[in-house]
């Protein structure tokens, strides 16, 4: 993350926003540095990403928010401020291109979906695919599983590195979460089972993005992408090695502030 330029007015700084399923991510970029600021979502993303977007101005002393915002996720058409409101498959790429300079792949798993995205040597999407129609091997099912366990998601890693991952078959969440139980039941170590559901995921994952032929350097993003586990799991099954940039829980904010940027030299040059 970069600092931004002090002294500038909310015209010449512009705001990108991911309304996710579970977080939000706001970043107000000024052409060259940027800062990023995360929150849960809430029963009101349009509020919640306002605040933020809110305490993050006043943060880096801007009298008021961006003017120019552009909006993406799931809850990305709530806010009324949006110039446009681009898809999360267009941001993430041009977001991870961004922290990952000539990046071909992206594979992003957030709370509650996950995508592949192969990329042209510029940068455009080429095509993709995505699971977005149930939680199994998403952030709400590490959550689920790690509840079950009582391991929060950001020490589930520490539980599973270098650990033999037991074999789970459920990977409905539901199911899942019942294996775990009686896993623990019959005394399978902890470890083992996280070590197991991260497995599960990385190859599911991998076989979804398998018809994408993924080709490196290979980016991994969203808020899974912090479970350093997944990401080495992610890398063995792909046989290709995956890069967690820094920043890789804004990429998706972070493509729309770019977008936002782009959007603002053009009303510039209109008004000339
Ligand atoms: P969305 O964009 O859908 O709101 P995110 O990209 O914010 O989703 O990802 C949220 C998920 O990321 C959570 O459900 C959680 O499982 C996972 N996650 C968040 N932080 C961490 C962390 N530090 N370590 C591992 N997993 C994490």
């Amino acid at each position: 993350m970069i600092s931004l330029s002090k002294n500038l007015d909310n015209t010449q700084v512009v705001a990108g926003i991911d309304l996710g399923s579970t977080t939000i991510k706001v970043v107000i970029y000024d052409g060259s540095g940027y800062i990023a600021r995360v929150v849960s979502a809430s029963y009101d993303p349009a509020v919640t990403a306002s605040a933020l977007l809110a305490s993050a101005s006043a943060e880096w002393g801007l009298p008021s928010p961006p003017v120019f915002i552009v909006t993406t996720g799931y809850g990305r058409r709530t806010m009324k401020d949006a110039a446009f409101t681009p898809t999360e498959i267009a941001c993430h790429a041009k977001g991870a291109s961004f922290l990952l300079p000539g990046c071909r792949f992206v594979i992003d798993i957030g709370g509650q979906d996950a995508k592949g995205i192969r990329l042209s040597p510029g940068g455009n999407v080429e095509d993709f695919a995505m699971n977005d129609k149930c939680a199994a091997g998403t952030g709400r099912f590490l959550f689920a599983t790690g509840q079950a366990l009582g391991v929060p998601v950001d020490q589930l890693a520490g539980y599973a590195h270098g650990v033999e991952p037991y074999r789970i078959n459920a990977m409905c969440t539901v199911f899942a979460e019942s294996e775990v139980i009686s896993l623990v039941n019959q005394g399978v170590e902890r470890g083992a089972i996280i070590a197991g559901l991260h497995a599960s995921i990385a190859r599911r994952t991998a076989s979804m993005v398998a018809s994408l032929h993924p080709i490196p350097p290979i980016a991994f993003t969203g808020g899974v992408s912090q479970n350093s586990d997944i990401a080495q799991k992610l890398g063995e099954e792909l046989h290709q090695p995956v890069i967690v940039p820094r920043d890789a829980i804004y990429a998706g904010a972070l493509g729309a502030a770019l977008m936002a940027w782009d959007h603002r030299k053009t009303v510039e040059l209109k008004e000339r």
